[in-house]
């Protein structure tokens, strides 16, 4: 498996140099030359896997044979060791819990795989490796708390000031150690700029290996393929959803009902994961890009027109992004033509005001609570009628509700408890320094030893 960039101007590398570089040198980003498909007998017999099984089937092509498959299988089990329920929210709508690891948020997937990959190539190539990463709250908080203590990787992690909540902040701000943190004056694309400004300075890349934690590492996203996976299996284990070739004509296996998967996006990791998993042979008929009033990719779909936008704030902040940077590998999974995404992806934007009438409709009417993000998934499925139309509808709930605490107990008149590993980071100190909007800035910072 080579990994080609989606700006077509660098050379194809492998996994392994995928992993440690981050991003190609020509600013694109690192696509797999070819996408691999899952053996149909792991299809037709998916009730017989259990999830760190499928996870190893669906992520094992795209490693390619760089890690020992015992090695890797280990490295899955570890990562990935705490649950991701699939559950009931009322007639037709089912929620992919995905926040049930260290920081309560789906992030922990990828984080906490690419930190062992991270560690093992670093091990192997007997290089220190830099990672710099941006966060708009969550990814801060999964890459930090994931890479903690990892021996050979050092983290800086770039946080909007004042714009993350206060649990993200205890979680990224209060490490220490290989873990740095900076509270920078501008917004999460200004984190984003510095990301991709540091990458393409030459005295940076001459004295650090650097590389990124974002969604944009290729580690990052592989394994969040796998709990897509892993949805759909659980939803034929209990016979909710059966599968089966498809008639004739057809190129693979289909769902009955058909699975319908609304995907809260900011960044569009998450999505392009799922896009990877079915182009992989999961059967899943669509996706949903179910934004904010952060809108970018809902208008690109409606009007055929990419044009970024500066963020704006919204109560569901991990998705506050104007230029979602995995835009480039959707749109290079379907050639370039938009005619091709429409017909696998819907896009839905709403206001914060729609959000939280999703939260109080949610909960009023099937007791469940959302978080602001889930909220966007399941109000997409609401519009969309799944349940009524046939299909299933199944959103991904990317954060657990206790992180937006301060948005989400005033719509349901309810405390909502925190879980205990959360509570943990609360009374720790703060140990973020501030950082100016300047790459020079954050220049002189990279660059002291
Ligand atoms: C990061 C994040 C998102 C957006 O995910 P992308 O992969 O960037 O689209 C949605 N919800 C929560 C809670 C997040 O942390």
């Amino acid at each position: 498996m080579r990994y080609i960039s989606t700006n077509g101007a660098s050379r194809p590398v492998g996994f392994g140099e995928a992993v440690m570089n981050g991003m190609p040198e020509d600013g694109g980003l690192y696509v797999p030359e070819t996408m691999p498909a899952l053996d149909p007998g792991t299809l037709s017999s998916l009730s017989s896997y259990d999830f760190h099984r499928l996870s190893f089937e669906v992520i094992a092509p795209f490693v390619d044979g760089e890690i020992p498959e015992a090695e890797l299988s280990l490295m899955i089990a570890e990562a990935f060791d705490f649950a991701l329920p699939v559950v009931p929210v009322g007639s037709g709508i089912r929620g992919l819990e995905l926040f049930h690891g260290p920081t309560c948020a789906f992030k922990d997937f990828g984080a906490r795989f690419m930190a062992r990959i991270l560690a093992h190539f670093a091990r192997v190539s007997g290089r220190e490796v830099t990672i710099v990463t941006a966060t708009s709250g969550d990814t801060g908080s999964a890459v930090a708390q994931a890479f903690h203590g990892v021996a050979g990787v050092r983290v800086f992690v770039l946080y909007p000031a004042g714009r993350v909540s206060p649990v993200q902040e205890a979680q990224l701000a209060t490490l220490g150690g290989n873990i740095s943190s900076f509270e920078v004056d501008g917004s999460f694309d200004d984190c984003q700029r510095l990301v991709k400004a540091s990458f393409a300075d030459a005295d940076i890349q001459k004295a650090l290996a650097l590389s990124s934690a974002n969604s944009i590492n290729i580690a990052r996203l592989v394994p969040q393929a796998a709990y897509f996976a892993d949805a759909v299996r659980q939803l034929v284990v209990s016979g909710q959803v059966s599968i089966a070739h498809e008639p004739a004509g057809g190129r693979g296996f289909a769902a009955t009902p058909e699975i319908v998967v609304a995907v809260p996006s900011g960044n569009f990791g998450d999505l392009t994961a799922g896009l990877y998993a079915r182009a992989l042979g999961i059967p899943i008929s669509r996706f949903i890009a179910a934004t904010n009033v952060n809108d970018t990719v809902p208008r690109y779909l409606e009007t055929g027109t990419y044009s970024p936008k500066p963020s704006v704030r919204t109560i569901a902040n991990a998705m506050d992004v104007g230029a979602p940077s995995n835009f480039a590998r959707i749109l290079h999974l379907f050639g370039g033509d938009v005619g091709a995404i429409r017909s696998v992806v819907s896009g839905f934007a709403f206001t914060d005001e729609e959000l939280r009438g999703a939260i109080a409709e949610a909960f009023r009417t099937t007791g469940y609570v959302l978080d602001p993000h889930g909220a966007a998934g399941y109000l997409a499925l609401r519009r969309l009628g799944v349940g009524e139309k046939g299909s299933l509808g199944l959103f991904v709930e990317t954060a657990h509700p206790a992180k937006f605490r301060e948005t989400v107990e005033p719509i349901i008149g309810r405390a909502v408890d925190l879980p205990e590993v959360l509570k943990a980071s609360l009374g720790l100190p703060k140990l973020s320094r501030p950082l100016a909007n300047d790459i020079g800035a954050f220049k002189r910072v990279l660059l002291v030893k």
